[in-house]
């Protein structure tokens, strides 16, 4: 798969630009996007470790994914989620792709490497990891956006490591957590949640965190490792800026898999202008990303920071707002 897009560019003539070609180009163009309520996720219950269902929420279209096991339960499911009332963005001709690097802080040289990816790619770094501070300092040095990544109690019983948000924490031992975490890693400009199934459907905590990221502002990026999650509506009632994931890129870490992730986002993106994937610094996902990410110029996809892609969702919002016709004369 990864071969074949590396063979979507291929010049017809040297006097003409290149076209798009072979059936693998076919997949992206003609691959069935179903429509936005199609997508939706939120019905079915998802857990961080429950890859069977969350496999299949992929879609029956896809048998690869569903071919491929996964033996992995370490991190969030693949769930897509594009839920009915979030409003395309119209924003051709180049759709936009939010890449989030989840889970930096524990390999320099996974880090490193994901930092040398040749897109505007944002890093999310856990708190108080060997490497999290080194990690920030040098994607901020290379231009890179940061976001802290939030470790958040979950319902599989995985494991959160220091500066763990729980529902057990009283708001003052919270918000100790939540400062001490936001303070740990240098130039963040949002926050996303590290697993998070069970802390991001709790109101109390969500608020919480919604107001101090609107005293810091800071923006809100929901993994949506739950249907259940009020993350977003938490962060809209605080007005954070917020945006959710649609995509996780590699739960399952083959390149095959990875690929049909990928494409998906890229399909979602065009479709609906923008889209939001998740992955992670896993060698799979680095290399897959290494010989994909340079390919997506031609496909008229743009990698951008989440703070630039909220910008962008603010302009359209406030032209359709003035666009709009109204009684208030
Ligand atoms: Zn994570």
């Amino acid at each position: 798969m990864l071969v074949m897009l590396a063979l979507l560019l291929v010049p017809e003539s040297e006097s003409e630009p290149p076209m798009l070609i072979t059936t693998d180009m076919t997949a992206i163009a003609d691959e069935p996007v179903a429509p936005a309520t199609e997508l939706v996720a939120a019905t079915e219950p998802v857990s961080e470790a429950d890859t069977v269902s969350s496999a299949e929420t992929v879609s029956s279209a896809e048998p690869v994914a569903q071919a491929v096991s996964s033996t992995d339960n370490s991190t969030e499911p693949p769930a897509l989620v594009v839920s009915p009332e979030e409003p395309a963005a119209t924003l051709p001709p180049t759709a936009k792709m939010v890449l989030i690097l989840d889970d930096i802080g524990y390999s320099v040289e996974a880090g490193l490497r994901a930092i040398n990816l040749p897109s505007q790619i944002t890093f999310a770094v856990i708190p108080h990891t060997p490497y999290g501070k080194a990690l920030a300092e040098a994607a901020h040095q290379a231009g890179r956006e940061l976001m802290l990544h939030a470790p958040m109690s979950n319902l599989s019983g995985m494991d959160l490591g220091e500066g763990g948000l729980t529902l057990q924490q009283n708001e003052e031992e919270f918000m100790q957590v939540l400062t001490a975490a936001l303070a740990d890693i240098p130039y963040i400009k949002g926050v996303n949640n590290h697993t998070g199934s069970e802390l991001t459907a709790a109101v109390q905590p969500m608020q919480w965190v919604m107001q101090e990221l609107k005293k810091r502002d800071l923006y809100f990026v929901d993994s949506m490792t739950t249907p259940d999650s009020v993350a977003g509506a938490t962060a809209e009632q605080f007005r954070v800026p917020s945006l959710r994931r649609h995509i996780f890129l590699d739960h399952i870490q083959t390149t095959e898999a990875i690929d049909i992730e990928f494409k998906r986002a890229i399909a979602l993106a065009q479709q609906r202008g923008y889209a939001v994937a998740i992955g992670h610094p896993y060698p799979e996902t680095l290399a897959y990303l290494e010989t994909a990410l340079p390919m997506l110029a031609a496909l008229q996809v743009d990698i951008v920071p989440v703070s630039a892609m909220l910008e962008q969702l603010r302009i359209v919002e406030r032209s359709s707002e003035t666009a709009a016709p109204t009684d208030a004369w």
